[in-house]
């Protein structure tokens, strides 16, 4: 267990109620892989007790200097508690936890990211780009307000979907994927699909991808206390059969939160 100190560098609303969150860590926070996450204390006061885990945005490292990237919405007390924390503030967190997204070699990695899930697909999609990969990246939102990090994304190809018609397709970023799909341009062996995003989105792109055997990553996120696999609080209920898997209840902190979303059964994930 890697637990850090750490200081708000950052904590910036973007939109209403997203904020984006700049945190310098010490140099001997290991370099995180996308998809990976922290557990972070919200606050120096005693409440609230728990952390919360939060996906990377981005990793950041200038000479000496390290530092994530988070970004978060405020949906409960933790978050709000999150929100008001100045910069300077001395926080800590444990990190970087969990399996990150682990794209195959040569096949075009197509990133479906929904709303505010597509935090650590801008990580991803980073990464992609300095290794010179290619990669199509599908993002949609309700309205452009919350279309985050677009102008960021270089080196791939980018296709914007929004729910009020403000921007790009007016539509969800699922029509978009089938359309992509559809085009022909990609099949289930130059291709894979990496997606992050509401829990609805997510089995929608899993059963469109298994109907089609394309392999296919989902970034999960759930409720979870410990984030390091002992107090068993994050199970993933797996589809019968699964690969040879079915009946397990892998924990989301360990064996996740990025996991096959093929045989993953989101009709029983809390
Ligand atoms: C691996 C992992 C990565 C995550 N990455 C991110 C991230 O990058 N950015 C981010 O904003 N959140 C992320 N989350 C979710 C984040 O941990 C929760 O939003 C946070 O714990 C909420 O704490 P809270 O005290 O504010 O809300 P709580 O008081 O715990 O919940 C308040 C209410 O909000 C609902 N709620 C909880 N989480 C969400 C949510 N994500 N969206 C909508 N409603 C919610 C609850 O069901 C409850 O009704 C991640 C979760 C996991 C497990």
């Amino acid at each position: 267990m890697n637990l850090v100190g750490c200081s708000v560098v950052e904590n910036r609303e973007i939109a209403p109620g997203n904020f984006l969150l700049t945190l310098k860590v010490p140099r001997g926070f290991a370099r995180p892989e996308p998809g990976q996450f922290v557990h972070l204390r919200v606050s120096p006061e005693s409440e609230p007790l728990l952390r919360r885990p939060y996906s990377l945005e981005g990793f950041v490292e200038r000479g000496k200097i390290r530092a994530v990237r988070i970004y978060y919405s405020v949906v409960g007390r933790g978050s709000r508690v999150l929100a008001s924390q100045p910069k300077g503030q001395e926080l800590d967190l444990i990190g970087p936890l969990g399996v990150g997204f682990t794209p195959r070699p040569r096949r075009t990695s197509v990133l479906v990211a929904g709303g505010r899930g597509v935090a650590p697909l801008l990580f991803f999609a980073r990464k992609l780009r300095e290794k010179k990969r290619p990669f199509l990246f599908l993002f949609g939102a309700r309205s452009s307000r919350e279309l985050y990090g677009v102008r960021e994304i270089r080196g791939g190809r980018i296709h914007l979907a929004t729910d009020d018609g403000s921007v790009g397709y007016h539509g969800s970023v699922l029509d978009l994927l089938k359309r992509q799909w559809e085009s022909g341009e990609h099949t289930p062996l130059t291709a894979e699909i990496f997606t992050c995003g509401p829990h609805g989105l997510l089995h929608e792109v899993a059963e469109f991808a298994a109907g089609r055997g394309i392999r296919c990553e989902a970034s999960l996120e759930g409720p979870m206390a410990c984030a390091v696999g002992a107090c068993r609080g994050c199970p993933v209920p797996l589809l019968p059969g699964a690969g040879g898997n079915g009946g397990r209840y892998p924990a989301m902190c360990i064996e996740g939160p990025v996991m096959d979303a093929t045989i993953v059964d989101w009709e029983r994930l809390p």
